[in-house]
């Protein structure tokens, strides 16, 4: 799995990371409203912490799980009598819907979203964002993802695969790319794209704690969290109640989840942002 990790989902992250950052510059989709010069090099400065979370602790466990179910045929898919290069594919599937219900988790447990809104409070969003978490957040989806494993018989291959693929599709659908918006309503019919991860960055409630589906979009179709009918000019992005340049440095970013949390969803004067009617249903992407 280190591997895999090291020699193939690191370098097609770093291909990816800047053919994105160019074609965000080409096609940008929504405008950018703070200093790009300050936030994507604080974005990368947090990635850079998060990355020894990552290295020494998320890598090693998750790899010898892998491994131990492996080695003791544990979980679901290790008892059917299926082909191998079945279960391979199941298993992606079945690790990228239980991480739709733990990205649910983050946002719905006051003690997991305290870690997740460092990631939200990002004032614009482009592939930077992709690497922008806490330590913390990595730290406790490891006994997660070990968990996921383990109940589903992922084989070591298949796990390694799915954080290659997280990755990627973290990179895409949190850039600023402008697709065009045909290409992007066939292209979200079955993955996560731009505008759909645009509207679950936005600063209303009810548009952020939607859209939790990394991968594939059927999850959030399947329990009814799916919302594309949001305009991005419409869109602010970040929390209400972190718009203050001088709360969001690397140093208060670090801190944030354990200092008193304010209510993400309303402004520091307690207004809470809302959105009257919109022209399309649920389920229409709009540009
Ligand atoms: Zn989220």
């Amino acid at each position: 799995m280190k591997k895999i990790l090291t020699f193939v989902a690191m370098p097609l992250a770093a291909i990816g990371f800047g053919l994105l950052l160019l074609a965000e510059k080409k096609r940008p989709l929504r405008k950018a409203t703070a200093n790009q010069l300050e936030r994507v090099p604080r974005n990368l400065a947090l990635g850079g912490v998060t990355s020894l979370a990552v290295n020494w602790l998320f890598v090693p466990v998750v790899s010898a799980v892998a491994r131990l179910v492996q080695r003791r045929k544990l979980g679901l898919l290790n008892r059917l009598p299926l082909p191998a290069p079945l279960k391979f594919i199941v298993a992606l599937i079945l690790l990228d819907y239980t991480f739709y219900w733990w990205h649910r988790w983050l946002h719905e447990n006051g003690f997991l979203w305290r870690f997740h809104i460092v990631h939200h409070a990002d004032l614009d969003l482009d592939v930077s964002t992709a690497a922008r978490f806490h330590p913390g957040e990595y730290l406790l989806s490891t006994p997660y993802r070990a968990a996921q494993i383990t109940l589903i018989g992922a084989s070591p291959a298949a796990a390694a695969t799915f954080e290659a693929m997280l990755m990627l599709a973290a990179e895409f659908h949190h850039s600023n790319v402008r697709l065009p918006l045909d290409v992007e309503r066939r292209l979200n019919t079955f993955m996560v794209t731009p505008r759909m991860h645009g509207i679950h960055h936005s600063i209303i409630a009810g548009e952020s704690n939607a859209n939790y589906a990394t991968i594939l979009t059927v999850w959030d179709g399947l329990h009814q969290t799916l919302r594309r009918n949001v305009p991005q000019d419409e869109i602010t992005i970040g929390l209400a109640a972190y718009r203050d340049k001088s709360q969001l440095t690397l140093g208060k970013l670090l801190v944030m989840p354990f200092v008193a949390q304010r209510n993400a969803w309303q402004f520091i004067d307690g207004v809470r942002p809302v959105r009257g009617a919109l022209p399309a249903p649920d389920a229409e992407l709009m540009a």
